[in-house]
């Protein structure tokens, strides 16, 4: 290669590396082009600026020291296999020189770099063991003479063994080298860079792989989020701009309807929360444009009503509406809620209904032949205003005259794909109104959820008791009957308990709900030592419960997605109506079930679930005006990680503050759900949190763009890197709805 070349992101990066480096780097990280190599970012920067004294190192703070290595020493680890690597270090920076311990545990790639009398820079947090100072595990970067010398920051980049930090950089000055304006032109308009302070292209990959200053390379990071959410937002920009194109039947409702009618007997006035996203919702439905809203509330916030109140408008105005949910169970529920809310306004179709009322059916996987063919006649033939379903909604022989509104109950658990089945149902796209209890932060519904208008519902229906949350060490042997006896206190009084286990059985998960795809990857981990037994199964709670004298007259029942669908129906009903007094079960009834006499919540090997998978097993009670109680039980330490989580939904029943810490947590990868789908994260460089105001105010910048006379057709390159972006990133993105 020459110096001169100008590389462009295709360039094959044999061409610049030849061909054996470029397989090397092909087998470490997949990058067989220029534009990969320069989007492999420094995870962070080590600066010599910023150096420490080994004689006055604080505890317990993250540090960066430049040093040289004394001595190395490999010792077998007694308790488990594999091996500690100790290496001596010492600087010449303290009064006399002092030394400093580090280890790596199975360090094969410290002992093959740091060799006795070799300098590098080494950051990690100081930990005290022993009382001597160490750093366990501190990334380093190997010196020399030269770069001892060199007062610039040195990048530290995702490595492996084979291709480490400094080959990386030695391949980034190789690939820096060729590019310039020519391969990389700049796509981000002239005055959206000047206003929001954004420097450009080719500067910015100079300052993110070899920055002056730690403060430049920051400012290059920046440009590359803030492209990443610029062309994130166009393209949801776009896609919304042409949603509101097209038309959609206008559903204004009539002032004597069905609604009018429903509303004179609700037993309660509606929340502000309610009201506002009635509003919201209401005027959505005349607008004559396909909505796509998204209803978060609270659990327990009532959205169902909310959306019962919309299907009536449009049923009002001579559409018919479906509601789709993710479960059996759930699916009858809400049928079942929405029978009763109607009340004889849902029985039309039936003998000497009310003539006012609409049709209201339920369509499952596990419906007869001859249930499931009166429903779907009742849907072809337009008679059914209401048809309350799983996925088998999605079904082709499922029908409908006049399709207006499709409501879907906890979003995560359906793509855009399916979405996309029942939007073919209807002859005009219907309006889509999808309803969620995950609290899903501003920025992150801005960003995940971005072609979607949002509702919020953060107030409560009056009457609501409080939740009170603990974590029980089952370490404790007089907590296991603590617990117990505090399951037949409640039962005694007539109330009811939920038990919920991470498994059905030894060999079966629960399969029937997918993870959601915030929800962080569960550590199961026990801690060292504790005598923690396999983890609890329904299986074998149901008979632990049932061989204990005190429930010996207590009816107990179990409940997960393994059962058939009627048994499943029957322990629900069991449960609903008061004659089973204890139901075990797994996560199927983490969304929806509502039995207002359930005031406890046992959740066992809690540590299994995720921070909002918790937050909603806990709505499920407290919801008939008596106080709720939800013990956690947990078999670790109560220092281990995931006994953090356990703490934060004990400390707060505020879901969006609780989604919010959980979030920040996180990888993005994780909140996006790329890590379930095994692919790379779709985003490279933006943290939903953390550059939330960025997010925020590159869709602005967005927005101003999409909105104006020409649209993107004024800036063909920034068109041509959102098609491109599209391409690559947002398919993957948008199929997961
Ligand atoms: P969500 O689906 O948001 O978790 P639900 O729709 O299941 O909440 O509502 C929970 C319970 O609150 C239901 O029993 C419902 O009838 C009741 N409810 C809804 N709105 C109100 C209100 N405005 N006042 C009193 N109770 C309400
Ligand atoms: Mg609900």
């Amino acid at each position: 290669m020459t110096a001169s070349a100008e590389f462009t992101n295709e360039t094959p990066l044999d061409i610049v590396l030849g061909a054996a480096s470029a397989r090397k780097v092909e087998t470490a990280f997949g990058y067989s082009t220029v534009g990969q190599m320069l989007s492999h970012f420094p995870r962070r920067y080590m600066e010599i600026g910023e150096l420490s004294k080994i004689s006055e190192l604080p505890v317990g703070e993250d540090v960066t020291i430049v040093a040289e290595v004394k001595s190395v020493n490999q010792r077998r680890m007694h308790s488990r296999s594999g091996f500690l690597l100790e290496v001596l270090v010492s600087d010449a920076l303290g009064p006399e020189q002092s030394t400093l311990r580090m280890t790596f545990f199975n360090g094969y790639e410290a002992k093959r770099d740091l060799q006795v009398g070799s300098t590098a820079m080494f950051s990690g947090k100081v930990t005290l063991y022993r009382n001597h100072l160490e750093l366990t595990h501190p990334e380093y970067s190997l010196l020399d003479a030269a770069e001892e010398a060199d007062p610039r920051p040195i990048p530290i980049y995702p490595a492996t063994a084979k291709f480490p930090n400094k080959k990386i950089r030695e391949v980034m000055e190789l690939v820096l080298a060729g590019i310039g304006t020519a391969g990389f032109p700049e796509f981000i308009p002239d005055p959206v860079l000047k206003s929001h302070r954004i420097p450009g292209r080719v500067v910015s990959y100079e300052h993110i792989h070899r920055p002056q200053t730690v403060t430049q390379g920051y400012a290059a990071r920046k440009r590359f989020a803030f492209e990443e959410a610029f062309l994130l937002q166009l393209a949801l920009a776009q896609r919304r701009a042409h949603r509101m194109k097209q038309p959609a039947t206008s559903r204004s409702g009539t002032a004597d309807g069905l609604l009018a009618a429903f509303d004179k007997t609700l037993p309660f006035t509606l929340t502000d929360g309610q009201l506002i996203a009635g509003r919201e919702i209401a005027d959505d439905l005349v607008r004559g444009h396909p909505m796509n809203r998204l209803l978060q509330g609270e659990v327990g916030s009532g959205k169902t009503l909310v959306a019962l109140r919309a299907m009536l408008q449009v049923i009002d105005s001579g559409g018919q509406t479906a509601l789709l949910a993710p479960t059996e169970v759930l699916a009858q529920q809400h049928y079942q809620s929405i029978k009763n809310h109607l009340g004889s306004l849902g029985t039309g179709g039936e003998l000497g209904s009310d003539p006012r009322a609409t049709r209201v059916d339920l369509l499952t996987g596990s419906a007869g032949a001859a249930e499931r063919k009166r429903v779907l006649l009742g849907a072809a033939s337009g008679e059914t205003g209401i048809l309350v379903g799983t996925h088998s909604l999605l079904s082709d022989m499922v029908r409908f005259v006049d399709l207006g509104l499709v409501v879907v109950d906890e979003q995560h658990r359906f793509g855009v794909e399916q979405r996309d089945a029942l939007r073919s149902k209807a002859d005009m796209p219907p309006y889509m109104l999808v309803m969620t209890a995950t609290p899903i932060p501003r920025t992150v519904a801005m960003t995940v959820f971005g072609d979607l208008e949002v509702s919020l519902m953060r107030t409560l229906p009056p009457g609501r008791a409080p939740i009170a949350t603990h974590i029980v060490p089952l370490q404790l042997p007089a907590m296991q009957q603590r617990l117990f006896a505090r399951m037949a206190e409640e039962t005694a009084k007539g109330h009811q308990v939920y038990v919920v286990c991470p498994r059905i059985s030894e060999k079966a998960v629960e399969d029937d709900f997918l993870p959601m795809p915030i929800e962080p990857t569960p550590d199961t981990t026990a801690s060292d030592g504790a005598a923690k037994p396999a983890t609890m199964t329904v299986e074998k709670m149901l008979e632990l419960l049932g061989s204990m004298e005190i429930f010996a007259n207590t009816e107990i029942r179990a409940l997960h997605g393994g059962m058939p669908s009627e048994e499943k129906a029957d322990a629900m009903m069991a449960f609903d109506s008061g004659r089973a007094s204890i139901l075990v079960s797994t996560t199927v009834i983490e969304v929806g079930v509502d039995v207002h006499n359930a005031t406890l919540m046992v959740i066992i090997d809690a540590e299994n679930f995720g921070i909002s998978q918790l937050h909603q097993l806990r709505g499920r009670i407290g919801r008939g005006g008596l106080p709720g109680t939800c013990l956690m039980t947990t078999w670790l330490d109560a220092e281990h990680p995931s006994v953090m989580r356990l703490k934060a939904v004990e400390s707060t029943t505020d879901g969006f503050l609780l989604a919010e810490s959980d979030l920040n947590e996180r990888r993005e990868g994780d909140i996006l759900g790329a890590s379930q789908s095994g692919s790379r994260s779709t985003l490279k460089v933006l943290r939903v949190m953390k550059d939330a105001k960025l997010i925020a105010r590159a869709r602005e910048a967005a927005e101003s763009i999409v909105d104006g006379d020409d649209g993107l057709r004024t800036y063909p390159g920034l068109q041509a890197a959102v098609e491109e972006w599209v391409d690559e990133d947002m398919q993957a993105f948008l199929e997961r709805g």
